[in-house]
């Protein structure tokens, strides 16, 4: 939006919609260590937890959080759903909990000037 639309990054009001949260979106170390890599400015220790000897949980939105604040976003404009796919499958679809029968979530977003 920024590059493209030459938006404010103060005006940008984000919505974090329904995802896999870190309650469950656990991965094993060869993952953990791609995250700790591509993310390696980034403070990840509420990020990134150890769940076991060899199980780790991820806060992806926290990851997205801090992208944007890092583009000048304002904390307040950062709305998460505070939705876990996984934990709300009855509702809503997710890979990880539903696999190959798994459909599809959509969403609608818009621009105003
Ligand atoms: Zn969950």
């Amino acid at each position: 939006m920024i590059d493209e639309y030459h938006c404010n990054s103060q005006d940008i009001i984000c919505c974090i919609g329904p995802c896999i949260k870190q309650c469950h979106f656990e991965v094993s170390k060869d993952v953990k260590d791609l995250f700790e890599n591509e993310f390696k400015e980034m403070d990840l220790s509420e990020i990134i937890k150890n769940k076991n000897d060899s199980k780790y949980v991820i806060d992806t939105t926290k990851i997205n959080e801090n992208m944007m604040k890092q583009m000048g976003l304002k904390k307040e404009n950062i709305i998460d759903s505070e939705i876990c796919t996984v934990c709300n499958q009855e509702y809503m679809h997710s890979y990880r909990a539903q696999k190959e029968k798994a459909g599809r979530n959509t969403a609608i977003l818009g621009m105003r000037k």
